[in-house]
């Protein structure tokens, strides 16, 4: 047995990111106790795109600040800031841009790099271990470009992918219909991404890690946190209802609103919601093997257990504003451009909250007020993808085990 088995940890957010630490530390001897204030699932990990994007880009560089200008002057574009959120946003918005100058680039893409690199291979372990291995699929993702101007303003993924031994391949056009028919002639160019898998209901899996780790012995509780604090012998959780928990260890992976418990602990994070909707198409018409992103547009289709969904986008306008579904529509239209059977029919729309922090790269990190409490949050566009090695990093921390990787560029204290 492990030194300290059976000791107990809360995780607080049942999303992927928590679903998958709890189970991870119910797997490797500890006592969990998984808290939410909602049902397992129902937070950003719901409707996302479903895919397990290894290809890390930091969301700031070079290439983004060309594009930027245009974009945030187009409210169906990639990206749009909402201009009444804009003083509200301001100082997140200049760290994201400064995040992407050259000195510092390099280093923030060796981090994200050094989590995607085993992500698969965890997720599969993951999975296998809670017995859902089907949920994944074994087809990759196609990376279109409907003129060749969009392949040449793509090159600096492209090179970092090179630069980093990611595994693509750079299709003939006449190659492209072969692997998926679906598509249109029109498409010039497209790259294979192979082992970029998909997951088949992002919301099913998260609900089968939480009953995995149940049926290992963690428990659910419903309840809101408001805060966690040091106590003798390890943390103080307090509900919104007044009630105060004890654990040895407390683990915050509450996605977005995990800027809400930091805030509360006294160790604010720049955490910002970049705001992306789907549209879930039950009747889509077609059939599709491989999941597709268009980077000029900034978003993905993807085969589902449930139909095609068309998502993706950024919208800055914090966590109150309603949603703006036209921004979901405008992907669709633009989904019909490049798939022309693709029907809509029998649909549902969506709107998530990325917990986006400016760098790109999540905090896995014990925190820097308060012994014995874990951060897993701000795992921006990739949560589902790097929920799994998230995992094995915090039951990592936690149980003194030395990580496969070091920790340094994910603490919270470099804010
Ligand atoms: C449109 C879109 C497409 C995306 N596509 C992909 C993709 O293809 N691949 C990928 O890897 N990622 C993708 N993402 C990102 C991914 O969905 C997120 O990074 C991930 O879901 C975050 O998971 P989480 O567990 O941190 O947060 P959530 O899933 O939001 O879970 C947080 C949980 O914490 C609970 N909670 C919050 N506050 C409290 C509190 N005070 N007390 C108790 N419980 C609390 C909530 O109820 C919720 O259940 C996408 C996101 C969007 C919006």
């Amino acid at each position: 047995m492990t030194d300290g088995a059976g000791s107990t940890v809360a995780v607080i957010g049942s999303g992927i990111v928590g679903a998958a630490c709890a189970l991870e530390l119910q797997k490797r001897g500890r006592q969990v106790t998984l808290i939410d204030r909602s049902s397992p699932g129902r937070g950003t990990s719901f409707g996302n795109m479903a895919s397990i994007a290894l290809d890390f880009a930091a969301g700031s560089g070079p290439s983004t600040w060309r594009k930027l200008p245009r974009w945030l002057m187009d409210p169906e574009g990639p990206v749009w800031l909402r201009p009444a959120y804009a003083p509200k946003t301001l100082p997140w918005f200049l760290r994201f841009l400064a995040a992407g100058r050259p000195s510092q680039l390099r280093a923030i893409e060796d981090a994200g790099m050094a989590l995607t690199r085993p992500a698969l291979e965890d997720l599969r372990r993951m999975l296998a271990f809670a017995n859902a291995s089907d949920l994944m699929t074994e087809e990759g993702c196609l990376a279109i470009y409907e003129k060749d101007e969009e392949f040449t303003a793509d090159r600096a993924h492209i090179e970092l992918m090179r630069r980093y031994g990611f595994d693509f391949q750079v299709l003939k056009k006449d190659e492209i219909r072969d692997l998926e028919p679906a598509l249109s002639a029109h498409v010039a160019g497209a790259v294979l991404l192979p082992d970029n898998k998909s997951i088949r209901d992002p919301y099913k899996l998260v609900v089968t890690l939480v009953e995995a780790g149940q049926a290992a012995g963690a428990r659910f509780l419903s309840g809101e946190v408001v805060t966690v604090g040091k106590s003798t012998e390890g943390c103080t959780i307090i509900l919104k209802d007044g009630e105060r928990l004890q654990f040895d260890d407390v683990v915050v992976a509450a996605g977005v609103h995990s800027g809400a418990i930091a805030r509360a602990v006294g160790e604010p994070i720049p955490l910002e919601t970049e705001r992306g909707y789907h549209t879930q198409i039950m009747k889509p018409g077609i059939s599709m093997r491989y999941s597709i992103i268009w980077p000029a547009r900034a978003f993905m289709v993807t085969p589902t257990a449930g139909g095609i969904r068309v998502g993706g986008n950024v919208e800055l306008a914090g966590l109150q504003a309603a949603p703006d579904f036209r921004r979901a529509r405008v992907l669709v239209r633009h989904a019909q451009r490049v798939l022309p059977g693709l029907k809509v029919e029998d649909t549902s729309e969506w709107l998530g909250h990325r917990p986006a922090l400016p760098d790109t790269i999540p905090i896995i990190s014990p925190s820097s007020r308060v012994p014995n409490l874990w951060y897993a949050t701000g795992h921006g566009h990739l949560g589902l993808t790097l929920s799994a090695t998230t995992a094995r990093l915090v039951a990592d921390m936690i149980l003194q085990e030395k990580p496969s990787l070091s920790l340094a560029p994910y603490r919270i204290d470099r804010y």
